[in-house]
């Protein structure tokens, strides 16, 4: 029996991973997937972001598979443009997901984890337990067949679709909004910076980021019924081309990669988990991908559950009930910020008036970029106590 299971090895399982095996916890990892993997994102690390990895001492391996980002570029419908510098020698960065994923499981690997690909986990093993359902395991398919596997703590730390959390009933999908989102690589787009961009619309919102090798990435998210009335597959093309800021930057772009389409993406969250098992990442909850800190706040929530698996392991009950507190403590005013912006971009009178704003009075509209970027005290001191690029 594994003391902790995680399932999940993305950014939330990896993080999780390296701190308990470094804590001297015997845990596995187990994903569907088989790392290096490509996964739809925005790509870009917020200085946030940069700071739990320095806490681990992992930024400087993924500076090097990344470009700096100094700021954000924010631009509206009618012209709004708002550009906004991080404070001197505090960055971000924008790495594909491909390399900051395995770098993050290849540390949790080096730490003593153990790393299992190619297995998908179809449901949780449950047993009574003192306040209801317990859960002592999960139920596995992997080339050698079906298995169950028993562990005294699991992670669910599986991602959006949580199939755990979704098996016990701990997340949902709202009826509003149904967005998708549609992204892709791109080469030879001009005007590129050291900003990384959104580009706020009355009926969708773009991503774009400078990527290492020259390359763009460029991510779309669209109400769900625009989406499939222009064809899914054409969707982003067709939003970069009539796009007053972009169609000039993108005439002779280059599409690389194929389109990587997600839907519908906004899905919510109530209890961190259950007897026997923590939810960590997108898996307890997942934040609207508009203000660029899904990352951050997945990586800071593994590292509240693996302080809260040691705990359970060391027979202090209640994990679960203690993980949502301190979640709620450490990120509640930020996931209701993006609920707030969520809602907001759903309503095009909203979204002119906010234009409107940062036209007139730009200056009003700069601090997003460090609240969105959480540019804290924390990491201010991450930066300023560690080498980060
Ligand atoms: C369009 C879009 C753009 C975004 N842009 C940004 C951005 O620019 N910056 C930012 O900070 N955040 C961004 N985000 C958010 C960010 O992608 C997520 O917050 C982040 O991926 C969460 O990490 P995670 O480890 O919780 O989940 P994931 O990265 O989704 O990892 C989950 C892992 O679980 C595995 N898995 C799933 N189900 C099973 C199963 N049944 N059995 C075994 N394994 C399983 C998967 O293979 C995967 O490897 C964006 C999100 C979207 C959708």
């Amino acid at each position: 029996m594994d003391d902790v299971l995680i399932v999940g090895g993305g950014p939330a399982g990896a993080i999780a991973a390296l701190v308990l095996a470094r804590a001297g916890v015997g845990v596995t990892v187990l994903d569907r997937a088989t790392f290096p993997r490509d996964k739809l994102c925005g790509d870009s690390l917020n200085p946030g972001a940069m700071a739990v990895l320095a806490r681990h001492g992992l930024a400087p391996a993924v500076s090097r598979a990344a470009v700096s980002v100094r700021g954000m570029l924010l631009t509206g419908p009618g012209g709004a443009v708002v550009r906004a510098s991080y404070p001197d020698g505090i960055t971000g960065c924008s790495i594909r997901r491909r390399e900051l994923d395995h770098v993050l499981i290849e540390a949790a690997s080096r730490a003593g984890a153990r790393v299992e690909f190619g297995v998908r986990v179809g449901g949780p093993i449950t047993e009574r337990g003192h306040h209801g359902c317990r859960v002592s395991g999960v139920e596995t398919q992997a080339a050698g067949g079906l298995s169950h596997r028993q562990a005294r703590v699991v992670i669910a730390a599986d991602g959006r679709r949580s199939t755990l959390a979704l098996a016990l009933g701990l997340i949902r999908h709202p009826s509003r909004p149904r967005r998708w989102a549609i992204g892709a690589y791109f080469e030879n787009v001009s005007g590129l910076t050291e900003l990384g961009e959104m580009h706020v619309r009355r009926d969708h919102y773009i991503g774009v980021a400078p990527m290492p090798g020259g390359l763009t990435n460029a991510c779309l998210v669209v109400p769900e019924a625009i989406a499939r009335a222009h064809g899914v597959d054409r969707a982003l093309e067709r939003a970069l081309g009539a796009d007053h800021q972009l169609a000039d930057r993108f005439a002779h772009a280059r599409r690389v990669t194929p389109l990587a389409v997600l839907g519908p993406l906004a899905v919510d969250a109530g209890a961190a988990g259950v007897e026997g098992l923590l939810l960590a990442g997108d898996a307890g909850g997942f934040i609207d991908p508009i203000t660029g800190d899904g990352l951050r706040l997945a990586m800071t929530s593994a590292e509240l559950a693996a302080a809260a698996a040691l705990e359970s392991l060391n027979g202090v009950a209640g994990a679960h009930a203690r993980l949502a507190r301190r979640r709620r403590r450490q990120s509640g005013l930020k996931v209701l910020a993006n609920r707030g912006l969520r809602s907001m971009v759903d309503r095009p009178a909203a979204v002119s008036g906010l234009a409107l704003l940062a036209r007139v009075w730009p200056a009003a509209l700069a601090p997003l970029a460090n609240y969105a970027g959480d540019v804290t005290s924390s990491t201010r001191r991450a930066f300023s106590e560690a080498a980060i690029e």
